[in-house]
């Protein structure tokens, strides 16, 4: 069972990584971002999420935790979950960390993608011309740095004090950070 959780900046590649090691390692991958926006398309909850996630502020914990959990429930019988987005507060990481307990399972890493904000913009806008997504445009994008600032990045320190963060330079090419990444993960 390997259990991790990858953190970091918006456009910081987590999503990209996650992918490549969930299928290098048959881990579940669960992007909370991409729950949401699956809901947005089918669910009752869509115009809810929508305005969220364009404003670049979080969607309520109550919602969020509630699809995740869900997802965990789904695979417990699973190799083990990367967590992609997830947990992006204090309470989102209490509950990580009780519904994994629940399930007698435990994180074994949270990997830290380091990216400056001004490098992390410039991908967020390439990938905006291609992705669809309306939270990708310069001012939802300032909105959604904010928004990691002050609800997200304080989980650094949670995480640093349970000795599970590892900080990876998430600037080389994706290929030389899945290389990182699962140098790191085999140790
Ligand atoms: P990125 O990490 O590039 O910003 P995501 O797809 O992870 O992209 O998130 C897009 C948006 O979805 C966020 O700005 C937020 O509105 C919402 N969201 C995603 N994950 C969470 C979460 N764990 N809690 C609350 N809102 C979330």
């Amino acid at each position: 069972m390997l259990n991790i959780v990858i953190f970091g900046p918006p456009g910081a590649g987590k999503g990209t990584q996650a992918e490549l090691i969930a299928n290098e390692l048959k881990l579940i991958h669960i992007s909370s971002g991409d729950l949401l926006r699956q809901e947005l398309a089918n669910g009752d909850l869509g115009q809810e999420i929508k305005k969220y996630q364009d404003a670049g502020e979080l969607v309520p914990d109550s919602l969020v935790i509630k699809m995740v959990e869900k997802a965990i429930a789904q695979n417990l019988d699973k190799p083990g979950f990367i967590f992609d987005g997830y947990p992006r507060n204090l309470n989102q990481a209490v509950s990580l960390d009780t519904v994994l307990k629940t399930g007698r399972l435990e994180l074994n890493a949270v990997l830290n993608l380091e990216l400056d904000e001004q490098e992390a913009v410039n991908r967020i806008i390439l990938r905006g011309q291609t992705s669809g997504r309306s939270d990708d445009n310069e001012e939802t994008i300032k909105a959604r740095f904010q928004t990691y600032q002050e609800k997200t990045l304080p989980l650094l320190d949670y995480y640093r004090r349970q000795n599970l963060l590892v900080n990876i330079d998430g600037r080389p090419t994706i290929s030389e950070v899945t290389k990182q990444i699962m140098k790191i993960l085999k140790k």
